[in-house]
């Protein structure tokens, strides 16, 4: 391309052909997705590729991509992937991408001031506080994820509990003592990291634990409050998990609201993944008593596919929520009128100034969907690890290692106190490109993790899936086939195993 005075094409045509080759190459990608390895390591040269000086000429759209081809596009993550059970991730969607290239041609800064796309985002905030129960002024902004959604839920009620003490300018040494949160011994360790990083401090975090269920124990909640009270403390919040990262359990969230009703305590829920259960008829039971939380995180990117990252903070009550956060600087100012008009701007309601179009992605996922069909996708991947809980009880070699409740099965092998075949038999699945669970640790001893998300994990695929456990495990104790391993059904899988 030939050079122009500014950053744009010198010619416009021939940028619109490399642009539409490169969006071709990319439905291509997505459309071919189960034809790839879940994942392979990034080869020694691609590595090489990203050590190289700050370049002083530009080579262009074309060479770039070649390179991003080349380079990057085989060696992602594989969330996409139908076989990728790893961690709670979403897969993403071709409508989402759109969408991102959409924003991305319009650039909005969504920090403040007056345009539609933050009406956009207010929307957002009206259709999540329908599907959850919030009264619709209830607050909400777009944040990355619900890691720094929880960690701003929690400033939110340490400005509740400050009160007039106005810990914002006076900090922590103005309150006349400690307050102390409470969640389950199975909460994300983000909600550990928000006591950290807001002062308060970790050990003031009291880890509750849970019931077979993996459930948080209500009585010994009320019995730490009251310990708490009893010396001199200042109980000011409890989390619930809707979901939690490990198992996806669910605490009894009506019990805990009920708890923080009484005590007079934020009530904060984690539902990362798990408070989108809502969108569904047959499993919004199982998150009853999210419509009492004061405060909700979670993340579009999970169980709604919305390309990273789009995390969500929706909180009650708007002017507490204003109060964390509002300061009035000369340059962020209202007007009246004109492109500086509005009254609270996302820059009001959390620490980013700068902030992208997170919404338009999001916005476009549910007008474009429905949220019919999207509940029904997170409705699918609960069926599919009931029927992978299903395989695992039948199989003699695996054992389940925690109740499944939504979408995560976790698991173990069979004669392994320690994990260790567990851990060889994700590694090799891992670096076979046929599949990718994880590996998490549940009351001190490894365990296979599969967190099934992705809307494109058919029944197939889980068939599949159990019988590459049952290779890989063969292969790792070093047992003979008892009879070939069969191709892979059309479509999803891989078939490379059959040489182990
Ligand atoms: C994923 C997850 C988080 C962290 O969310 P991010 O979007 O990764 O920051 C917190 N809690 C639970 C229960 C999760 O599953």
């Amino acid at each position: 391309m030939s050079e122009s005075k500014d950053l744009d094409p010198a010619d416009w045509e021939a940028f619109r052909a490399e642009a539409h080759g490169a969006l071709d190459a990319m439905i291509d990608h997505i459309r071919d997705i189960r034809e790839r390895p879940v994942w392979r390591e990034a080869s020694p040269e691609a590595k090489a590729r990203f050590r190289r000086e700050l370049p002083l000429e530009g080579k262009g759209l074309a060479r770039t991509l070649q390179d991003f081809d080349r380079y990057i596009k085989p060696y992602a993550i594989g969330n996409a992937h139908p076989m990728f059970m790893g961690w709670v991730q979403g897969a993403g969607t071709p409508v989402g991408m759109v969408a991102e290239m959409l924003a991305a041609g319009l650039d909005s800064n969504c920090g403040g001031r007056n345009h539609i796309a933050l009406d956009v985002e207010r929307q957002i905030a009206l259709w999540m506080a329908q599907a959850f129960g919030f009264p619709p002024e209830a607050s909400g902004i777009f944040v990355t994820g619900a890691s720094m959604a929880n960690f701003l839920s929690l400033l939110v009620a340490r400005e509740r509990a400050a009160g007039a003490r106005n810990v914002r300018l006076n900090g922590l040494n103005a309150l006349d003592s400690v307050l102390v949160a409470y969640a389950s011994r199975e909460v994300h360790n983000c909600v550990r990291q928000a006591m950290e990083l807001s002062g308060l401090g970790a050990r003031h975090l009291r880890l509750i634990a849970s019931d077979e269920r993996r459930a948080m124990r209500i009585a010994d909640l009320q019995h730490a409050i009251a310990a708490d009270r009893a010396a001199g403390l200042t109980p000011f919040m409890v989390v619930g998990s809707a979901g939690t990262v490990d198992t996806g359990a669910v605490d009894d969230l009506d019990a805990v609201a009920d708890v923080a009703q009484e005590e007079d305590i934020w009530f904060h829920i984690d539902g990362a993944f798990g408070a989108l259960a809502a969108l569904s008829p047959k499993l919004k039971p199982l998150v009853k008593g999210l419509e009492r939380a004061d405060s909700i995180a979670f993340d579009f990117h999970k169980w709604l596919h919305v390309p990273y990252d789009a995390g969500f903070i929706l909180v009650r009550d708007p002017k507490l929520h204003r109060r964390a956060f509002a300061a009035d600087a000369a340059y962020l100012s209202r007007a009246p009128r004109g492109l500086a008009a509005g009254e609270t701007w996302p820059c009001d309601l959390g620490p980013d100034l700068s902030r992208s179009f997170r919404a338009l992605k999001t916005w476009f996922t549910i007008e474009s969907y429905g949220v019919e069909r999207l509940g029904a996708c997170i409705e699918q991947t609960c069926r599919m690890a009931r029927r992978l809980e299903g395989l695992i009880q039948a199989s003699p070699n695996f054992i389940m290692r925690a109740p499944v409740t939504l979408n995560i099965v976790c698991f173990g092998a069979a004669d392994d106190p320690d994990g260790s075949l567990a851990r060889e038999i994700v590694m090799d699945l891992h670096e076979s490109g046929e599949a990718a669970p994880s590996l998490t640790i549940l009351d001190g001893v490894p365990a296979i993790r599969a967190a099934i998300i992705n809307h494109r994990t058919h029944e197939a695929d889980i068939d599949r899936f159990m019988e590459l456990l049952e290779a890989m495990r063969r292969r790792a104790l070093r047992e003979p086939h008892p009879e070939p391993l069969a191709e892979a059904p059309k479509g999803p899988g891989r078939t490379r195993l059959s040489q182990d």
